[in-house]
């Protein structure tokens, strides 16, 4: 591969950016374009590996980065939902990318109603058409309770996009069904009004109550997630999510999400 560097421009730099914002370099926006905030995150990154700040991600630095879960992919952007199908349950292609896709902004605003807002300098945003009020329910996810941990809901309740609240509650009866509940470790969130890590201008499937986050910390954004019998790998509960319509993160070409689950078909 090319060496990246300031002024490079491309997928793979955007792959670059989102492991920084994963590994919380904050400064850093996924611009695709290797810009002074990416070069001094870069160096930073390499200053804390031991190795020679230059912010010219070579070999060394790329091995570095690949100690911490980073996998960089060389595709097209047409490639994005080639899905590769196996049955080899040890591989990180399993399981095979489903037969539906994430939601465009139009689809999405289509289904589940217009935000309109104002950016916050955080990365938040304020609704400012109370499209909250309308939307979002506070819903009871009873195995929420069943998970050691009590941060994150409210004796089970969350906040979700009314529409999905059938089959988000179905998706867990079947996990739990199942016996998958004990490959959920953690909690992390589902409505939570923000833009997409790394952007200042597209909205998270969180602004809209569509998604949730679990297992966050084994599966962090821009990481390889762990394959099947790995620590905090949720690799087993992926299939059950596709059929009842959560497109899962860690299908995602651009940059891996594996804590991340969305909504992108209603029954
Ligand atoms: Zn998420």
């Amino acid at each position: 591969m090319k060496f990246l560097k300031l002024g490079s421009k491309g997928n793979l730099v955007e792959q670059w950016q989102y492991f920084l914002i994963g590994e919380e370099y904050y400064l850093v926006n996924a611009t695709a374009t290797f810009d002074e905030s990416t070069h001094m995150a870069t160096v930073q990154f390499q200053r804390m590996c031991g190795l020679s700040p230059d912010g010219v991600i070579g070999p060394a630095t790329m091995k570095k980065a690949k100690d911490f879960g980073f996998l960089i992919e060389e595709f097209e952007d047409k490639d994005e939902f080639k899905v590769k199908v196996t049955n080899d349950m040890n591989s990180y292609n399993w399981p095979a990318v489903p037969d539906f896709r994430t939601l465009s902004s139009d689809k999405t605003e289509d289904l589940f109603g217009e935000i309109k807002f104002k950016a916050l300098s955080n990365g938040n945003i304020k609704i400012t058409n109370r499209w909250d009020k309308k939307h979002i329910k506070r819903i009871k996810v009873s195995q929420l309770n069943k998970l050691g941990q009590r941060w994150g809901h409210d004796d089970g309740y969350i906040l979700f996009h009314k529409k999905g609240e059938d089959q988000m509650k179905a998706l867990w009866d079947a996990w739990e069904k199942e016996g998958l509940l004990r490959y959920v470790t953690d909690w992390c969130c589902s409505y939570s009004p923000r833009f997409i890590r790394g952007s200042k201008t597209r909205l998270s499937n969180h602004a809209f109550g569509t998604a949730f986050d679990i297992n966050i910390r084994a599966n962090g954004l821009g990481k390889v997630p762990p394959k099947v019998g790995d620590k905090g790998s949720l690799r087993l509960l992926v299939p059950l999510a596709n059929k009842f319509g959560f497109f899962w993160g860690g299908h995602y070409r651009k940059r891996k999400d594996g804590m991340h689950f969305e909504l992108a078909k209603l029954f």
